[in-house]
């Protein structure tokens, strides 16, 4: 069996980095996730988008995955299971950090970062930020463009190979697992509408309905650590009654 497990923010929010909706009560609950994470945020506030990227970037260091990402990770050691790939909109590391090998990052990394100007990638030191911080100056490439996270924007397009690395895993899967996402941003979103309509199993895992629910072959009404556990072992019955 080849599973894809898809993921999005609502896995990583039990292991404490929250959620864009979630994320109401702190330093930026003021901000528009749009003015934070798109380029014309970035051109009109980039020591304002460098604070919250930084932030993000020191957070996800001091969390661990949590029993979803782990539980992921251990599928690939199940007689049976040949195959199983992460595709991931979240930009944290914590499904690598749990294990998984074949981890495909759509929206990017909080751990990579480029030139905004000439698109080096940047390996210098980056300041440590104990506290979020409301603005903070980024660092500049010798060419005089300022560093930016490499995550993908708003409006911004996927990168070409974990794009296409997760077309053709979603392709090869007997099963997809979506987990924590809302299922509204594009093009990830039609990963799940791609495998349901070659007949392929798709599992939503969500404590909410999202627009993914009505046409997956199982909503799953749980967090991503309480579902993901025993899941395997409980679908045969679970689709028995689908
Ligand atoms: P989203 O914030 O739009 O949706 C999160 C979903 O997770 C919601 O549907 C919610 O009901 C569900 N959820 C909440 N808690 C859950 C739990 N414990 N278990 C299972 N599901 C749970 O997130 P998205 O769909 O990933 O899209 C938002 C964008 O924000 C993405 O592009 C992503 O890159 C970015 N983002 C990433 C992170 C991260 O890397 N951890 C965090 C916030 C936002
Ligand atoms: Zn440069």
């Amino acid at each position: 069996m080849r599973i894809v497990v898809l993921s999005g923010a609502g896995i990583s929010a039990e292991s404490g980095v929250p959620t864009f909706r979630d994320d109401k009560n702190g330093l930026w609950a003021r901000f528009d996730p749009y003015e934070l994470s798109s380029t014309q945020g970035w051109q009109d506030h980039p020591e304002r988008v460098w604070a919250w990227y930084l932030w993000r970037h020191h957070l996800v260091q001091r969390v661990d995955p949590n029993d979803g990402h782990r539980t992921v990770a251990e599928w690939e050691k199940i007689t049976g299971i040949e195959d199983v790939t992460v595709v991931t909109q979240n930009v944290d590391n914590l499904h690598e950090r749990a294990g998984s090998s074949a981890v495909h990052h759509l929206h990017g990394s909080l751990f990579e970062f480029r030139c905004d100007n000439c698109d080096s990638a940047y390996a210098g030191e980056l300041p440590e930020m104990l506290e979020p911080e409301l603005e903070a100056e980024p660092p500049q490439c010798t060419c005089g463009g300022l560093i930016r996270p490499d995550i993908v924007w708003f409006g911004e397009q996927l990168p070409e190979r974990p794009w296409q690395a997760s077309v053709d895993a979603v392709q090869r899967a007997d099963l997809l697992i979506v987990v924590g996402t809302s299922g509204i941003v594009y093009p990830a979103a039609g990963l799940p509408e791609m495998a349901l309509a070659q007949g392929t199993v798709v599992v939503e895992i969500n404590p909410e309905e999202t627009p993914l629910s009505s046409s997956a072959t199982l909503a799953v009404r749980q967090s991503a650590s309480d579902a993901l556990p025993h899941l395997l072992q409980q679908l045969p019955s679970l689709l028995k009654r689908v």
